[in-house]
């Protein structure tokens, strides 16, 4: 049966719907349309039973914009009597739904930690939110609960959808009209129209709320590692090592499976980047954290097509404790005739703020630099926090690649591990 509609009013007839990023910008205007009568579009009616305040949880923003959310901008909600609607996504395909952590014109808090988190998911897979192409990481996590929340709530309605781009994103609103929803979403950018710049909307909160408000972003977001945006990150990873921590394991254990893969890009890590600002905290609390976590030998095989296209298998081989883990490994070396390396400047990534591979690795294979198809594979330790995980074709497609100078070495690393598994049972 179709759900039926009611418009507001004959006057409202359509929603108006603030996607709220928690950011400068759209508080800026979410602020200046609830106090300023005169800087409101004519499409909000007046008591505004027509505004709905859409926020998608990540469930990793820093908690210091939770707190100012809820310290000035949630009492505005409740006095003008807005509803305000907060998702996050059940998990991480698009089947598992959207979650509606609240939806009331009452809020009191928000719920930052989601339900599926961003950084959940990049743990499993053993990676970190990469740079550039598309920000799958945002689409995912904002953009796709969004998306499922308007159209589960709006059905055929056609509703206005605002964005807080400012007047210098010219090239996202482009991007952004583009998408309709078959001509359902009528898209709208307040802060644009009004010609205001983020300085402007920075400027604005702190006349009025007398705050420097801050960015709004997850922890581990890689565009906060640029000139402009690094010393206010800094600041929060020094401030709040706490919440911080957990990033600096997650990196730890993606730059142990790809030692390409810095936060910041190749070369380029958060831990560098910490240790060389002396943001000690995170780092420390992460070591000691790591001290007490299971650790895995992870064999890890990269069959690259391209410069940055692989296909990749992880497979945890053996589990035990931090200290016990380093000696089998080094074991494993030992019986295999294979060297243990470590501190080496990093294969395909531009040695940047002294960024340096400090995983030890028994190298079966490196890759080429030059000559496609190639391989890399080896064994290394980190925290059993990624998965094991292939492509149902993996092993297949590796046994065409591999030559036999490489089958004898993964023949004599297979056979060391199978004796340190067995030493582990006679010495039990
Ligand atoms: S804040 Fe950064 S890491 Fe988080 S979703 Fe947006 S782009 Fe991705």
């Amino acid at each position: 049966m179709t759900k039926t509609r009611t418009p507001v009013s004959r006057r409202y007839p359509m929603f108006y719907v603030w996607s709220y990023g928690m950011g400068a910008e759209s508080t800026a205007g979410l602020l200046r349309m609830l106090t300023d009568p005169a800087a409101r579009p004519d499409t909000i009616a007046p008591d505004f039973s027509n505004l709905i305040i859409v926020i998608a949880q990540t469930g990793d923003e820093w908690s210091t914009t939770g707190r100012l959310v809820q310290h000035y901008i949630l009492p505005l909600l409740r006095r003008h009597h807005v509803r305000l609607v907060e998702v996050a996504r059940s998990g991480p395909r698009r089947a598992d739904g959207v979650a509606v952590l609240q939806d009331t014109r009452q809020p009191y808090r928000l719920h930052l930690d989601g339900v599926y988190k961003l950084s959940r998911e990049n743990r499993v897979t053993g990676t970190m939110p990469q740079l550039g192409g598309v920000r799958k990481c945002s689409q995912k996590a904002k953009g796709a609960p969004l998306d499922a929340w308007r159209a589960r709530e709006f059905g055929d309605q056609p509703y206005l959808h605002a964005i807080g781009f400012n007047a210098d994103e010219g090239a996202r609103i482009t991007r952004d009209a583009a998408y309709s929803m078959g001509g359902r979403r009528i898209p709208t950018y307040p802060i644009h129209e009004w010609g205001w710049t983020r300085q402007d909307c920075v400027d604005y909160l702190l006349r009025e709320l007398g705050v420097v408000w801050p960015k709004s972003c997850c922890r581990h977001c890689p565009y906060a590692g640029n000139r402009l945006g690094w010393p206010e990150q800094r600041a929060r990873f020094a401030a709040l090592p706490e919440e911080a921590a957990q990033h600096v394991i997650d990196e730890y254990v993606c730059l142990a499976l790809n030692p390409r893969s810095g936060l910041f890009g190749p070369g380029r890590s958060l831990i560098t980047r910490l240790r060389r600002d002396q943001v000690t905290e995170p780092v420390t609390l992460a070591v000691a954290r790591m001290k007490t976590m299971p650790w895995a030998i992870y064999r890890v095989r990269r069959l690259y097509h391209a410069p940055a296209n692989a296909i990749r298998s992880v497979d945890r081989v053996l589990f035990a404790g931090h200290r016990t883990i380093h000696t089998e490994l080094a074991e494993i070396g030992r019986l295999s005739g294979i060297a243990l390396t470590r501190n080496e400047q990093i294969a395909g990534a531009p040695v940047r703020d002294g960024d340096r591979d400090i995983h030890p690795r028994l190298w079966l294979r490196r890759r080429s630099e030059s000559t496609y198809p190639t391989l890399e594979e080896f064994y290394t330790v980190a925290p059993a926090l990624a998965q094991d995980k292939e492509l149902s074709t993996f092993a297949a497609t590796w046994a065409t690649h591999t030559d036999p100078v490489l089958a004898r070495l993964e023949h004599r690393a297979e056979a060391a591990i199978t004796a340190v598994h067995r030493a582990r049972h006679v010495a039990a």
